[in-house]
């Protein structure tokens, strides 16, 4: 086992006596005790609605979902907690910025994404256009599956309204050049957005550093509870977006005929929110803390050198993408053995892996598949659950023969 290994496994219950190979942490991660007894003790403690209640037991839940919001600013270096809205997810965030930002869009206006998003990062945009007239372009990919500057001329233009990309490719793992494309749409007066639900699990984050505009994440794939996540934004752009959604606490005054609304962040948050499930993920940004995001990435970043250069013994393999600066993904195929078999096969040796698109179809064409296998990796895992991926790998491929 690895250092960090050895020492952090202990902390995740769903290992104790168990040979678990979890090797899907690009869809979700596992959580630490840590963060499953914070969602306990707010269930059985300190359970009452967030800013309504006048009683104590409000009052506690409240600060305890406060206290998270700050947790969170801290944690992406953001200047003010006011500038994090809870959202359910990075979908939810990405759809709030569609919905909310995309409003003054006109006919002819574009949007710039890439060839390695995630539906999330296509699909608000593709029915914003659809609404508004605008028009998506994309930037493609190299073959070695990095972003393809070679246009950016044209795709970073006067009519760029929106450029909005993943930190880092949940299919290839392609770590993206945050600045550099910032300052791209900045220099055309565009808004730079994030999708960061895969960087902020690997990467210590600093949204100044990055220079977007906006950032969203999900807290499920940073060992915190699912049906959370964060939208960070520059305050002066929250403020003069329209909210999302319409309900209770997402208002100043109502009328019979009209209404006004709630300052940032709250007029992003309305009905009530997932609070015990803020404090859990900021339950989990302690953990992380803890560990210390630095030494998340050093870790990640053998493993991922280590998980290339096993798999590439293996033959008829295909490895997806050989981006020099990639992180805990990597996506391939064995040739004539379908990924779903590979799975299930997989499956009989307790490892969990995940198949299929990867909720990136524009990608997988691209790449010439429909499906691939994706291995990716938390601090949790190590060179053994790497090993016996590829003992499986090769005892499979014995097997089809
Ligand atoms: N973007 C990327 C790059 C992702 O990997 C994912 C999750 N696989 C999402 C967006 C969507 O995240 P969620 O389902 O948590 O909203």
């Amino acid at each position: 086992m690895s250092q960090l290994t050895s020492r952090v496994k202990s902390d995740f219950p769903i290992f104790t006596d168990s040979d678990l190979v979890y090797l899907d942490n690009a869809s979700t991660t596992q959580k630490p005790q840590k963060v499953l007894d914070t969602i306990n003790s707010m269930y059985t403690k300190s359970n009452a609605n967030v800013h309504r209640a006048l009683y104590s037991l409000g009052a506690r839940a409240t600060e305890e979902y406060e206290k998270s919001r700050k947790k969170l600013a801290n944690f992406i270096g953001a200047d003010s907690h006011k500038e994090v809205v809870f959202t359910s997810g990075t979908t939810e965030s990405l759809n709030l910025l569609a919905h909310s930002l995309g409003s003054n869009l006109n006919p002819g206006d574009e949007i710039l994404i890439s060839e390695m998003e995630h539906h999330s990062n296509i699909i608000p945009w593709q029915q914003l256009a659809k609404r508004t007239c605008a028009k998506i372009q994309y930037i493609p990919i190299t073959k070695d599956g990095e972003l393809d500057f070679r246009q950016s001329k044209q795709l970073f233009n006067s009519k760029t309204k929106i450029v909005s990309i993943t930190h880092i490719s949940n299919v290839l793992g392609t770590i993206n050049p945050m600045k550099k494309i910032g300052k791209l749409a900045h220099e055309c007066g565009a808004v730079f957005i994030v999708d960061g639900a895969q960087g902020i699990a690997h990467k210590k984050i600093n949204i100044k550093d990055i220079d977007c505009d906006f950032y969203a994440f999900s807290g499920h794939k940073m060992l915190g509870p699912t049906g959370i996540g964060v939208l960070w934004g520059k305050f002066e752009l929250l403020n003069k977006m329209d909210p999302f959604m319409g309900g209770g606490e997402m208002i100043d005054k109502v009328t019979m005929t009209s209404a006004t609304w709630n300052e940032v962040p709250y007029k992003f948050e309305a009905g009530t929110p997932n609070f015990i499930q803020a404090v859990g993920l900021g339950a989990a940004v302690d953990y992380l803390e803890s560990i210390g995001m630095e030494e998340i990435t050093n870790h990640e970043k053998q493993l991922t050198s280590y998980s290339l250069s096993e798999l590439q013994k293996i033959d008829n393999i295909k490895i997806h993408g050989s981006a020099i600066n990639r992180i805990g993904v990597v996506s391939f195929n064995i040739e004539n053995i379908h990924p779903h078999d590979l799975a299930q096969f997989l499956n009989e040796y307790n490892i969990a892996l995940r198949v299929g698109h990867h909720c990136a179809q524009p990608l997988l064409s691209k790449l010439n598949e429909t499906a691939t296998a994706r291995l990716s990796t938390y601090l949790y895992n190590d060179e053994q659950d790497i090993d016996k991926l590829c003992m499986a790998l090769r005892e499979i491929i014995e097997y089809f023969k």
